[in-house]
């Protein structure tokens, strides 16, 4: 279960937090290599978004270590988190409901390409935002939301505000994404095609994706990894057909999959 260190993007060591007196996550082990795409699902209430959580610096674990390419990132506050190039989405997409989708896009953090760190003393404020925009708008196209750009965020549907979130995530340049359900709130006809475009970031840039989400369906189709949690713990992992023939994972949450699917 164990990867080699050298390979490990993103460590997780013995990860625990307590809401009060509910243990959310009672001492997780991850390992994400770089460049994979993991899956992290399991039934309501088993500490899949906490994990996001304390991974991302959104909550401070009370206990374990988060290692991101090789750095402790343990306590660090979530914007100096995704400034080292690890970023997380959220179960409702964030967006900006009066500001227009370009807008958005402009307001992400500056990333940590150097094209984005011209020094002002250059003027470089106005060359930086050329930059910006011209990224932004490459983004736009990339994601064919182009025609939404002058729309305001609270105008978008769920898949034009799912797309909008992922892009000005993008616009910060990162190496690794923690997607929290991407696909709720996503059409039946828009799915395929993020799930399209979930499969280009991996594949075509080579970012590190952890995605929880409750479609199987989905997950299976893009992840060749996936990972179990149940009542705060990481109970199993394998691919798809490996989890179905694992009885814990079966009685713990594909079992009721399936019921509710039938
Ligand atoms: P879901 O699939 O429903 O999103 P999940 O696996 O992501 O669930 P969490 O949202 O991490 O699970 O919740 C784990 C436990 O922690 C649940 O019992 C939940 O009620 C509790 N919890 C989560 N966030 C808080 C909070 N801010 N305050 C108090 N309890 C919380």
């Amino acid at each position: 279960m164990t990867l080699d260190a050298a390979q490990a993007f993103l460590q997780v060591h013995g990860v625990a937090h307590s809401y009060g007196g509910v243990q959310a996550v009672r001492g997780v082990d991850l390992e994400v290599r770089s460049g994979e795409f993991v899956g992290l699902i399991g039934p309501n209430g088993a500490g899949k978004t906490t994990l996001l959580d304390l991974i991302s610096g959104a909550v401070h674990p009370q206990r374990g270590r988060v290692v991101f390419k090789g750095q402790d990132i343990t306590g660090k506050p979530f914007h100096a988190v995704a400034r080292l190039g690890l970023v997380r989405t959220f179960q409702t997409a964030r967006v900006f409901a009066r500001m227009t989708v370009l807008s958005n896009l402009m307001s992400a953090p500056a990333g940590q390409r150097g094209e984005d760190l011209v020094p002002s003393v250059f003027g470089g404020w106005r060359e930086q935002e050329r930059t910006q925009l011209g990224r932004a708008r490459e983004m736009l196209g990339r994601f064919r939301i182009g025609e939404a750009a002058d729309q305001y965020g609270s105008e978008l549907s769920g898949g034009q505000r799912r797309l909008t979130e992922l892009s000005r995530t993008l616009m910060a340049g990162p190496t690794m994404l923690l997607l929290d359900e991407p696909f709720a709130g996503v059409s039946p006809t828009n799915r395929a095609r993020l799930a399209a475009h979930l499969r280009a970031l991996s594949t075509e840039r080579g970012i590190t994706i952890l995605m929880i989400e409750h479609r199987l369906d989905l997950v299976e189709q893009l992840c060749a990894r996936i990972v179990v949690m149940a009542e705060g713990r990481a109970i199993a992992e394998g691919t798809m057909s490996d989890l179905r023939r694992n009885k814990t994972v079966v009685s713990a949450y594909l079992g009721e999959v399936s019921a509710h699917a039938g």
